[in-house]
């Protein structure tokens, strides 16, 4: 590691209170909507710093605002707060103590450094204008930023553009990664019920195997993304669920499948979804069947704003050295609910990264540990960000 920007050695005083706020949250994670006393904690000490914190929108989101100066321009930076649903097995000292969930996705490090950050800006005042640090639920699973924004978060606090960013432990320490454009995927959700009949393994002319029937469908569903979207179009279609039956000599009643699908362009959004539900009901009705649907559009593709993109483009290769920014050829097929304050506001989103090692386990990994040396520097530019686009006169 070589980066050493001179402010990140000028905070590093503050430093052990990031890495203890850091392992304070890993030790009390909280299902997202349900973030209670992490809530209270960010409240607590974002209030205890000077700024005006409200508390509220989406349940458990916080909003802490900072004025100085005479500026009209104001900045938002979100952080997410939500842990998830998962037994960590870390062995870390500092393990959660709530069984059955962790943070295995590093909101407890984005948390922190946000938190970091925020003593240092209101310790400084060295800025012009509006800030809204934005402490937002439920990433994971509920759409808190899509909950926040019908709660009025941009109308209560109007940001001028928004910014935030993901620890990435794939990619390079310290290195800032971005693109211009769509950076994160939409992400829908279908669940396929087969109705068949019930029988004796034995006896299968007497029943309709779904079983059978959801082998077909699922083969089929294959054709999709290799048929009937344009192949340059990108688009993912998983099973990540088949379950029917309990016994090798029962045929059962039903089969359930789940799928995730993914898509960034509206018109291949809307021909996944089409072309599912025919496919499914189709090959089940040629088997004599007939299936259920429950199809749900989950959260919409992140699309970076060029403007924000080239500033943080910009800001980073000052901040950390132009060798440290790397554009991303292609988007990743991932999600993310930043992508509703995108659709608001403009904005940019990144991703920071956190390698210890190649074999580093991945964001949602049971043995996933946010990487605290990455703290300074997540910290320390987020001072930068909020400073710099709203430079004194
Ligand atoms: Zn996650
Ligand atoms: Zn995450």
């Amino acid at each position: 590691m070589t980066i050493e920007p001179k402010d990140i050695t000028a905070f590093s005083n503050h430093m052990p209170d990031v890495v203890a706020i850091r392992h304070h949250l890993h030790r009390n994670p909280e299902i997202g909507l349900s973030e209670f006393k992490t809530s209270d904690f960010v409240a607590a000490q974002l209030e205890a710093m000077g700024y005006d914190v409200t508390r509220g929108l989406a349940g458990t989101g916080v909003v802490a605002t900072l004025r100085n100066g005479s500026s009209a321009r104001s900045i938002g930076i979100r952080a997410d707060i939500d842990a998830l649903p998962i037994h960590e097995e870390t062995g870390a000292d500092y393990a959660s103590e709530n069984p059955g969930v962790m943070h295995a996705c590093g909101h407890d490090g984005h948390t922190a450094m946000l938190l970091g950050a925020a003593k240092i800006i209101a310790d400084r005042r060295n800025f012009d204008g509006t800030i809204h640090l934005i402490f937002q639920p439920a990433e994971e699973n509920f759409g808190g930023a899509r909950i926040m924004i019908e709660d009025g978060l941009f109308e209560r606090f109007p940001c001028d553009a928004v910014f935030a960013l993901h620890n990435e432990p794939s990619l390079p320490f310290g290195h800032f990664v971005l693109r211009d454009g769509p950076i994160m995927a939409a992400v829908d959700e279908c669940k396929i019920t087969i109705h068949g009949h019930g029988g004796h393994g034995a006896e299968p002319q007497t029943a309709l195997d779904p079983i059978v029937a959801g082998a077909s469908i699922i083969m089929a569903l294959q054709t999709i993304v290799s048929r009937n979207i344009h192949p340059l179009t990108p688009t993912v279609v998983t099973v990540g669920a088949f379950h029917a039956g309990v016994a090798s000599n029962v045929i059962p009643e039903t089969a359930e499948m789940l799928l995730t699908i993914r898509s960034f362009d509206a018109d291949a959004r809307d021909e996944l979804e089409k072309r599912i539900c025919l496919i499914a009901q189709g090959q089940a009705a040629s088997y004599g069947m007939s299936v259920t649907l429950d199809y749900q559009r989950g959260y919409n593709p992140t699309v970076n704003h060029k403007a924000e993109t080239d500033y943080i483009a910009g800001l980073a290769a000052r901040f950390a050295g132009a060798d440290k920014v790397i554009e991303m050829p292609r988007p990743t097929m991932g999600a993310e609910d930043f992508a509703y304050m995108l659709e608001e506001r403009p904005g940019a989103y990144f991703f920071l990264g956190t390698k210890r090692t190649d074999n580093d386990p991945s964001l949602h990994h049971p043995k996933f540990d946010f990487n605290d040396d990455i703290l300074p520097i997540g910290t320390s530019f987020w001072v930068e960000l909020a400073e710099d686009y709203l430079k004194l006169a």
